[in-house]
């Protein structure tokens, strides 16, 4: 039999990867990431742009393979930004000296099973060729950038950015007409801080999502003591909930409880922030009766125009309840 270079090859070091280099190693297997970027991080070495952060709270969205990286690391926000985050994924690599097996600047161009022999052959972007008995795609959900097919993109001569792929340097919107393509998480995320910069903002939207503020800010120290004195118990309640996150979700319909006892639920959570709101009552709900709260709070929030109507989620797809 052929010798392999490898017993597992992984493909991508974000959060994924890393962690399956560090568990296939422990197993005393011969293994190595290949990485397409300049550095690790995934996810967040690639969407740089202003505002971006996740929008599940910090003290969830990090690993808890290891007791001692959870207690050691402090979050300084509720949600933590993209540096921060970034920070935390190379504090990992160093950490449990992942980069020594992370090839980075490798773009995997092709893999296939080898029928004969039963392994896998990568080849790279720059031709080089490996075989592995196994094969790890820790290639993320989100990492290939969709660039819409717009007549005259091409042509265009201003500064154009994509989110997914943020130059490193600041980019300075100061006295600009800028426009953004698309309210997602990441237009909703970048939005308010180019704004603050841009002379002009025009924000092009084809479906418009529902979104729950935040209510971001400095990370209660109390609250992480609290949640590092019982981690384990606190990530075992977070996995036994939807999407494995804490959203304290109530199995009470909203159709089951009066109008006084929605609204309270809703602007309970609400003022809680974040995806907590989901979990107000049974999601399917979400629809009809929590949309018109929505839509109510927002008219009272932002003092409803007749101009600024026409924003309004009304227009929602059913497909576009709640983000
Ligand atoms: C702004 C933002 C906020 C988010 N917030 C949250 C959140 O709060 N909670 C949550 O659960 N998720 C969130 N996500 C989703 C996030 O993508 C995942 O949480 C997670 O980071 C994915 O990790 P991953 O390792 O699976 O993939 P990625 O982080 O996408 O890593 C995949 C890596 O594979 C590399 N790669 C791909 N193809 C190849 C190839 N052919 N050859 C070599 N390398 C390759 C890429 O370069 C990339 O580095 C967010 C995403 C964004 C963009």
């Amino acid at each position: 039999m052929t010798k392999l270079d490898l017993d597992v090859a992984i493909v991508g070091a974000g959060f994924a990867g890393l962690f399956a280099l560090h568990r296939v190693r422990n197993l005393g297997l011969m293994v190595r990431v290949f990485e397409a970027a300049h550095g690790i991080g995934g996810t967040w070495y690639w969407n740089r742009y202003p505002g971006a952060r996740c929008d599940v709270e910090s003290l969830e969205y990090s690993y808890h393979f290891s007791p001692e990286l959870q207690q050691d690391w402090e979050w300084t926000e509720r949600y933590a930004s993209q540096p921060e985050i970034l920070r935390y994924l190379n504090h990992v690599a160093d950490r449990f000296c992942l980069r020594p097996d992370i090839q980075l600047n490798t773009r995997i161009n092709s893999a296939y099973l080898d029928g004969p022999s039963r392994h896998w052959v990568l080849h790279t972007a720059t031709g080089d060729r490996i075989t592995a008995r196994w094969l790890i795609m820790a290639t993320g959900c989100l990492s290939r950038p969709y660039r819409p097919h717009l007549p005259g993109l091409d042509e265009f001569t201003g500064e154009l950015y994509h989110t997914g792929e943020w130059p490193h340097e600041t980019v300075n919107f100061a006295g600009k007409c800028v426009g953004i393509i698309g309210t997602g998480s990441s237009g909703i995320q970048c939005i308010p801080p180019i704004a603050q910069q841009a002379d002009q903002l025009f924000v092009f939207q084809r479906s418009a999502a529902y979104t729950v503020p935040a209510h971001n800010g400095p990370l209660d120290p109390e609250l992480q003591r609290r949640v590092k004195a019982e981690y384990p118990a606190f990530r075992a309640r977070c996995n036994a909930q939807f999407a494995a996150i804490n959203t304290d979700a109530s199995n009470v319909s909203a159709l089951e409880v009066g109008p006084e006892e929605r609204r309270r639920v809703y602007d309970e959570r609400w003022a809680r922030g974040g995806l907590p709101f989901t979990g107000a009552h049974l999601t399917a709900l979400l629809a009809a009766s929590a949309s018109v709260w929505t839509r109510l709070t927002i008219q009272h929030s932002i003092g409803l125009t007749s101009r600024s109507s026409i924003c309004m989620p009304s227009q929602l797809r059913p497909s576009h309840r709640l983000a």
